[in-house]
This record gives C-alpha cells, sequence and structure tokens, in this order.
C-alpha cells in the first residue's frame, strides 16, 4: 500500500510518498509559493533532487503539479495515480470533536470547518489541501490525522482553565495541546525500544523544535501538556513566548498603546529565543553567540534550559513517577549540550544522564541514561510523516475492509 502524506499550508503542501511494505519513502518534497510570484516545487526520490518552477495559482493546481511529477514517465515513481492507496492528511486543530484519525467525508469535513475559529491560521489551509485531493484523486480515501488528537485523553482538572467555566461551555476555551502526531510516536516507539507494553510505563515526551512541547504519557494516554488552548502557552519557544504571567500583555497594551494583532505579534513571533536573544529564533545560532560570550544568548539559553527542568519536574508529580524520558525533535535529537545541562543534578527524579553516550547520541536513536539510572532517558527521531501515514493506513484498513481486492489497498 502506498500512502501520500500531505501537509497543506496557507502558501505551500509538503509532501510524502510511502511504500507501507517496507515503511520505504518514495518522494518527497516541498511545493512553495502558492498564489504568489515564483511558485517551486522541490522534489526528491532517492538521491535525486530537482526543483521546478511554475507559476501555481491555488492549492488544486499544486496537488494536480506533484502528482504528476509523481507520476512522470521518466522521473516519476509511480507508474499511475491509482497506485496512491490513500491520502492521509496532517490537520492542525480538531476541538473536541475527533479524539483519532478519521476518514473524510462531508460530513467531517463540516466539523472542520466549524473548528477554523480555534486555528484560524491553520485549518483553512488544511481544508483546502484535503478538497484538493478529494476532487484531483476520485475514489481514493483520505485521512485527517490532528494535532490535537492524542491529548484528547487528558482529564478535565488538566485541560479547564481556572477561568469562568462559561467560557469553556460556551467557546470551548480550554487545553488541546499540540504535535499530538508526534508524542504518540515517540512514546510507542520508547516503549517498544525498553520492551515493555505502554499501558505499563509513565513516559515523559520533549518535543523541543522551533516550537516545543513536553507531555507526560501516563500508561499510553496524554494526560497533561504544556501547549494550550494554543500553541503559545508552555515552553519558551523559537519566537513564541511560552508560560507567562497573562497580566504582562494587558500591562503592555495599557501603557505602550499597542493593539491586539500588534501584542499577537509580540508573544508569537517577537518572543522566546529570538526576544531574549535579540539574535535569532535559532538553536545554533543562540549557541554560537552564547559561546563568544553574549549575555543575552547565554540568558535564552539558561530560560530555556530552566524551565524545560521545571516541566520535567512537575509532569513527574503528575504520573507520581516517570519511568521514561523522551527527546525529539531538532533541539531534542541534536542539542548534546542542551541535554547535558537539562538533566544535570536530577538525580531527585531518578533521572541520571551518561554524559559520554549523550555526547555521542545526534538525530539518531540512543538511550542516554547512566546503566542502572531508575529513569531512562532515550532520544528517539520523530518522524511525524511516518506516524500520519501508519494512521491512514490502519483506518482505512478498518473502515473499507475488502473493498479494493487486488488494488491498491491490498499490496
Ligand atoms: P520545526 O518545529 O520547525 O519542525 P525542528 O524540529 O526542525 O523545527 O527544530 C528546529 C530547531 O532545532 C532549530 O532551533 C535548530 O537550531 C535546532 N537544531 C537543529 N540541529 C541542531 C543542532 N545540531 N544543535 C542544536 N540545535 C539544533
Amino acid at each position: 500500500m502506498k500512502i501520500l502524506v500531505i501537509n497543506s499550508g496557507s502558501s505551500s503542501i509538503k509532501f510524502k510518498l510511502i511504500s507501507m511494505r517496507n515503511r520505504d519513502v518514495l518522494a518527497t518534497g516541498v511545493l512553495e509559493r502558492i498564489g504568489i510570484t515564483g511558485s517551486r516545487l522541490e522534489f526528491r526520490q532517492d538521491t535525486k533532487e530537482y526543483l521546478v518552477e511554475r507559476p501555481v495559482k491555488n492549492h488544486e493546481e499544486g496537488i494536480n503539479l506533484i502528482i504528476e511529477h509523481l507520476t512522470h514517465p521518466q522521473k516519476g515513481v509511480l507508474k499511475d495515480r491509482r497506485e496512491i492507496a490513500a491520502v492521509g492528511h496532517r490537520v492542525v486543530h480538531a476541538g473536541e470533536k475527533f479524539h483519532r484519525t478519521v476518514l473524510i467525508n462531508d460530513l467531517v469535513m463540516n466539523a472542520l470547518r466549524e473548528c477554523i475559529p480555534l486555528a484560524p491560521l491553520h485549518n483553512p489551509p488544511n481544508i483546502t489541501g484535503i478538497e484538493a485531493c478529494r476532487r484531483i484523486l476520485q475514489g481514493v480515501p483520505n485521512a485527517a490525522v490532528f494535532d490535537t488528537a492524542f491529548h484528547q485523553t487528558m482529564p478535565p482538572h488538566a485541560f479547564v482553565y481556572p477561568i469562568p467555566y462559561t467560557y469553556y461551555e460556551d467557546y470551548r476555551i480550554r487545553r488541546y495541546g499540540f504535535h499530538g502526531t508526534s508524542h504518540d510516536y515517540v512514546a510507542r516507539q520508547a516503549a517498544l525500544k525498553f520492551g515493555k507494553p505502554i499501558h505499563t510505563l509513565n513516559i515523559i515526551t520533549c518535543h523541543l523544535g522551533n516550537g516545543s512541547s513536553i507531555t507526560a504519557v501516563e500508561k499510553g494516554r496524554s494526560v497533561d501538556t504544556s501547549m494550550g488552548f494554543t500553541p503559545l502557552e508552555g515552553l519558551m519557544m523559537g519566537t513564541r513566548c511560552g508560560d507567562i504571567d497573562p497580566a504582562i500583555p494587558l500591562y503592555i497594551m495599557r501603557n505602550q498603546g499597542i493593539g491586539v494583532d500588534e501584542m499577537d505579534r509580540i508573544l508569537n513571533k517577537r518572543s522566546g529565543l529570538q526576544g531574549v536573544s535579540q539574535l535569532s529564533s535559532d538553536m545554533r545560532d543562540v549557541h554560537t553567540r552564547a559561546d563568544e560570550g553574549d549575555p543575552h544568548a547565554g540568558l535564552a539559553l539558561n530560560i530555556l534550559i530552566h524551565r524545560i527542568r521545571k516541566y520535567l519536574g512537575a509532569y513527574t508529580a503528575v504520573m507520581n513517577g516517570a519511568d521514561i524520558v523522551v527527546f525529539t525533535a531538532g533541539i531534542g535529537e541534536n542539542d548534546t549540550r542542551l541535554r547535558e545541562r537539562v538533566l544535570d543534578r536530577l538525580d531527585c527524579l531518578g533521572i541520571q544522564l551518561d554524559q559520554e553516550r549523550n555526547a555521542l547520541v545526534k538525530g539518531d536513536f540512543g538511550i542516554i541514561s547512566a546503566p542502572g539510572s531508575p529513569v531512562t532517558v532515550m532520544v528517539i527521531p520523530t518522524n511525524e510523516e511516518l506516524e500520519i501515514a501508519e494512521q491512514t493506513m490502519k483506518v482505512v484498513r478498518e473502515q473499507s475492509p475488502g473493498t479494493v481486492p487486488g488494488g491498491a489497498l491490498a499490496e
């Protein structure tokens, strides 16, 4: 079975074609600048890579262009578009409507549209991508895989905010959590590597990238996570502030006469590593400048490290102990120095780091805790596209048994 994974943004479409027989990536790429001048498709398969520059007016033209190249007689990896058994779409927000991956139909599309107010920037392009695939690949099942779904198991005391309860009842203002596909994937991989069923384990998953979040996964279920109503809450991030006193934006707005949109930009785009370092949102740049003695860069690093440690303590308490801590995403997988400082002197939580092992594990799986450490610390590369493909395959197989005998589904 070959599954096309689509991550559709406002002016871009990322895609990956995966053969589920052996989880091989057949082709991958990104189409950028949809609807503006300079549209370009970067297409990669095996070691070959090429660039197509051609005007692309909208997402439908974009999906058509991608499929044209997947099935290109010389360069393509498919003989026929009918080899695509299903399409898995990343959808950011499902509100409280979906707790798991679903096959798309008209009712699901209506429900996704109803979630637009919760993610006004992300859900509309996700929906446009699904609509384009439904029109172009008629008869091919589409599945929606949600960033929020994994966290729908949180109990009310973790997801209700202590503001007037009517805001939850009337506007569904609550903690939703994001990066669910990644937390779910790395938690299950961790259990596999540990050699015990996930329902016997407490795992803290640290997804540290441009956007970062930490999740407490108790017996396979998310019971708390650091991102909230939006992906702004929680850890300090590349450009997002994470947890701050909610009175701060009110104070700034009152005293500087700043409007809502400007305040929104300050918190989402001008804060975090970028805001404190006054230099860059990219962790590598921040390290370089901190090494050169830049005090702002050093402080930005110290804040992030301090806050990750606080969440490790908090989630250990939430679950009454952890068996495994996982580091993943760009920073979590590669930043050996940050991991060393986060995990230093945490024996109160049962975490004992093996510094030599930690220094060796970069971008790959590895156990970095000392032998005998009560808590095992692992680095696990995330693979959200593979997880989307796995969940798509599962839901297609569950809901359409035997509908395409001998066809692309059966392969
Ligand atoms: P996104 O959230 O956009 O998917 P990624 O998971 O790719 O982000 O993570 C990007 C972050 O990872 C950037 O801050 C980048 O500097 C950081 N990063 C990547 N490689 C390294 C490295 N070797 N050392 C430190 N940080 C790294």
